[in-house]
């Protein structure tokens, strides 16, 4: 019998776990994993933290016990291919486990800045968001008190400063670049998301470049811009990196994005696959290798790496780094490429770009969407699109995602017909016309 072991039981692991014994009923299949739950769900903890999610419901056992599945509590150090074993530290000691196929799923670890004073403020009044372990800190924290600070405009740190506002009455954002959402947001396409943020109190601050952490015995705030700002609690949020340290100590070729792997999630060791945020994902439009980290992914790579590590033959066809996130009472939805990544990647990029009501005019109870399309110039295909609205705005990015991943041309998807009635949409959609801007733009 084909003895697989799953390394990290995260969106990766755990669509690789489900995937085997659906396709290799007969395999007996092993997970290492630290955490004392079987599973905990990272993208609940902001919400949680808003007081929307109780903390109690983002960690979940899954009883693989009476699934078949073996679990081994604690972490793998390393894996050698000639033997065929991962050595791992127990409470116990180290021991060794034998495997036919191994897949790594270990995840990602937030990227902490080399910042004077980061070492004493560190989990002491300053926290990364990360695991529930992090919520209930925080939580604890925010009893004794009444400003905030957040270190990081990503979408992590946009839901995190929302969350600090429903206890704190001062909250600052902190970003290095000169807009919200860099690198996922074009900067006119972030405008709103910041002014939604400002009118629900949030002080935000772009173009600052954090410069010492203060401490006081705790966190006390930080500088930035030559500007002190004081605080009792915050949260780091300055992105994360790939968990690869394992497939390093193994001699598993990794790059600056993570482990590399080729379509088949295949990485350099034969029989180990890799998966979700410790790999180095790369566009669906052209391959490029992307920084992406989403659930997404993790959880189709994790689905093609279970499929193949049980002797299939599936391939994973890249990312194209669609995302959502609701901030506050906006969701905010992105696909592909921004025009400033798009622009370094070699296109030359026309838009189609609209700002309108998503009702018919006489329609009550209107709401505004911003929509961007973005095109390449050269080939008329689609390289990405964002929006942000109250409402409908994922739905809009979800079918240009599905464009992206199927190349569909824009020609042929403005002739698609959108679902209409007026306590709904338009006749026609706002990407539609969005689309039809950006066709224009093409013929020039
Ligand atoms: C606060 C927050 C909000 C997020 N919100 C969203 C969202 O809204 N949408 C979205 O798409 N994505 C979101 N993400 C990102 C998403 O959570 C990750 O992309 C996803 O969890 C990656 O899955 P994974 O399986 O690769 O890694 P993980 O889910 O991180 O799982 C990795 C597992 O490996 C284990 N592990 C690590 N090292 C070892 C080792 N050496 N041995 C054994 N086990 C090990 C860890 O304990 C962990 O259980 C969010 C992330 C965070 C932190």
């Amino acid at each position: 019998m084909k003895h697989i072991v799953i390394i990290g039981l995260g969106s990766a692991g755990y669509a690789a776990l489900m995937t085997i014994r659906r396709t290799a009923p007969k395999a007996r299949i092993s997970v290492i994993d630290p955490k004392l739950s079987d599973l905990m769900h990272p993208c609940g903890i902001p919400y949680s933290l808003g007081g929307h999610v109780p903390a109690a419901g983002l960690e979940q056992d899954i009883f693989l016990s009476k699934m078949g599945v073996e679990k081994l509590g604690g972490r793998a150090l390393r894996i050698d291919g000639d033997a065929r074993t991962i050595t791992m530290r127990t409470d116990d000691g180290e021991r060794e486990v034998r495997f036919d196929a191994a897949i790594i799923a270990t995840g990602n670890a937030p990227f902490i800045p080399p910042i004077a004073g980061m070492e004493r403020a560190l989990y002491n009044g300053l926290y990364p968001l990360a695991t529930v372990g992090d919520l209930k800190k925080i939580n604890e924290r925010l009893n004794s008190s009444a400003r905030g600070i957040v270190i990081g405009a990503g979408a992590i740190g946009l839901e995190a400063a929302m969350a600090l506002r429903e206890h704190l009455t001062a909250v600052s954002l902190l970003e290095l670049q000169p807009q919200l959402l860099p690198g996922i947001l074009d900067p006119d396409m972030s405008a709103p998301v910041r002014e939604h943020m400002e009118f629900h109190g949030v002080v935000i601050k772009t173009g600052t470049a954090v410069e010492e952490v203060l401490c006081d015995g705790a966190f006390a705030g930080v500088t930035g811009g030559g500007t002190a700002y004081a605080a009792d609690v915050g949260i780091l949020a300055a992105g994360f990196r790939a968990e690869s340290e394992l497939a390093d100590r193994s001699g598993i070729t990794t790059e600056p994005y993570g482990i590399t792997v080729d379509e088949y999630m295949r990485s350099s060791i034969p029989g180990v696959f890799a998966a979700g945020d410790c790999v180095a994902a790369w566009s669906v439009i052209d391959g490029y290798r992307l920084p992406v980290k989403l659930a997404t992914g993790a959880y189709r790579q994790g689905i093609v790496a279970g499929i193949n590590a049980a002797g299939g033959d599936a391939v994973y066809r890249g990312t194209a780094g669609t995302f959502v996130t609701k901030v506050g009472g906006l969701e905010v939805a992105g696909t592909g490429y921004t025009t400033a990544s798009a622009k370094a990647a070699g296109y030359a990029t026309v838009e189609g770009k609209i700002r309108t009501g998503i009702l018919p005019d006489y329609f009550p109870g209107n709401t505004e969407i911003s929509l961007k399309v973005l095109c390449d110039k050269g080939s008329g295909r689609f390289l990405g699109a964002q929006a942000v609205t109250e409402k409908g705005a994922a739905e809009r990015i979800n079918l240009v995602s599905m464009a992206l991943e199927t190349g569909l041309m824009p020609a042929d998807f403005w002739r698609v017909e959108l679902a209409y009635c007026p306590a709904v949409s338009e006749v026609i959609d706002p990407l539609n016309k969005a689309v039809e801007f950006a066709l224009r733009r093409i013929a020039r």
